[in-house]
């Protein structure tokens, strides 16, 4: 599939902001929804809707079938088992999963578990509540002024012989910064030390391969991946869920239950207690084999156009700032203008059909490292033009000019 045909696939696209053509750049929230995708959840619930596992008639079994054939899609695109597939609400979930599964039983007291400054709140506090637990405690990996991660700290905490655990986006949301996750996975595990990726921002950018990437988790969340709210993804490696416990008891992650005692299913379904948002894995799959579809290599090729159409411009107004500078970065510009607050900045944008976002963005340890108490900040996906980079940077132009 051309990269330059996608943008018929994405309906919203073609729809007004405050009476202007939209700009949607704000895809590291969430990003939009393919024909394809929203066919397939309207789809499930016109022909297909029943409850899965164990109906003895032929809907449920179609149902059950499209549910498995959404998580083989997955596990193949991510070169991993489809029972190391595990489908939760979202990242956030996936990562409250991990810390309470990996956590309660790796962890003891005085244990460690690395962070970076630069994650996202929901790769923060599901960790502080376990550690407050069970008297563990937080070591946090610096950013250093260009938005990298500073390594020689990271290996020099991973010596540490207490580390049992390391938790690090391999894309930050707010920075763009990418981390070198094989290579920081290679170093954690000749510690012994489990490895958590949390995949939200790359695995709408980069073909993600999990056999080669060696780590023992990783999460992301089908909204930021063109798929629907409400559905994510834990991928576990079948050798450590084998050993965790379950995540919350209920219906179908049981083996036998009785007032005595009660055994359980093997991964995945194990984690996945209750109905499950069977229409939301049906899309995420689908959302996952049009992700397959494209080149990836021309869509980083296309965001870094896009990236470099914006920065060229914004970089020549007086008091501009980024935040996150590294080479590499992902298509994401968080930033800042002297005297102009970004949520001012933002609402002229808005007027001009643009859409970014403002704030902390689920940031704030970040934040305050950085010196700052919000951040502008534009993202772009493949089906953003040039057209609309320049727009954005030429309306950042004329807003400060009102402004300031
Ligand atoms: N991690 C990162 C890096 C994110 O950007 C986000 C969403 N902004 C999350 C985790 C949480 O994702 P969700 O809200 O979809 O659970």
């Amino acid at each position: 599939m051309k990269l330059k045909d996608t943008r018929n696939d994405f309906p919203i696209l073609d729809r007004l902001n405050r009476g202007k053509p939209i700009a949607y750049l704000d895809n590291a929230a969430s990003s939009q929804k393919p024909n394809c995708v929203i066919d397939a959840l309207s789809d499930y619930y016109r022909r297909f809707n029943s409850n899965v596992h164990r109906g003895i008639y032929e809907l449920a079994e179609e149902a059950e079938s499209l549910y498995t054939n959404a998580r083989k899609c997955i596990a193949d695109s991510l070169s991993v088992k489809q029972n190391e597939i595990i489908f939760v609400r979202g990242a956030t979930e996936g990562l409250n999963l991990i810390a309470n599964t990996l956590g309660r039983s790796v962890l003891k007291q005085g244990d460690i578990v690395i962070l970076t400054e630069m994650e996202h709140h929901a790769n923060i506090v599901p960790w502080q509540m376990i550690c407050e637990q069970i008297g563990a405690t937080i070591k946090v990996v610096p950013v250093l002024p260009d938005g990298s991660l500073d390594l020689e700290k990271l290996f020099d905490y991973l010596s540490i012989e207490k580390v049992r655990v390391l938790s690090l986006c391999a894309t930050s949301n707010t920075l763009g910064t990418v981390n070198p996750i094989k290579e920081i996975t290679k170093e954690a595990h000749k510690h012994g030390t489990y490895v958590v990726v949390d995949g939200a921002q790359s695995m709408p950018h980069e073909k993600i391969d999990l056999s080669e990437c060696g780590c023992d988790f990783f999460v992301f969340s089908g909204h930021k991946v063109f798929g629907p709210m409400g559905i994510g993804v834990v991928f576990g490696k079948a050798s450590v869920l084998d050993d965790l416990p379950p995540y919350q008891g209920g219906g179908d992650m049981i083996d036998q239950v009785s007032f005595e005692g009660t055994t359980f299913a093997p991964s995945p379904q194990r984690f996945e207690a209750g109905t499950p948002n069977v229409a939301g894995a049906i899309g995420l799959g689908r959302a996952i084999h049009y992700l397959d579809q494209l080149d990836m290599n021309e869509v980083h090729m296309h965001e870094q156009n896009l990236l470099k159409v914006a920065q060229e411009q914004l970089h020549q107004i007086d008091g501009f700032k980024e935040y996150g500078t590294t080479v590499d970065k992902a298509a994401v510009i968080s930033f800042t203008i002297d005297s102009v607050h970004p949520h001012d900045l933002a609402s002229i944008l808005d007027a001009e059909g643009i859409a970014i976002r403002t704030g902390h963005h689920c940031c704030q340890p970040l934040m305050k490292t950085l010196g700052v108490e919000a951040t502008a900040r534009a993202s772009f996906a493949f089906y953003n033009t040039t057209e609309e980079a320049e727009r954005f940077a030429n309306a950042v132009k004329k807003s400060v000019s009102i402004l300031s």
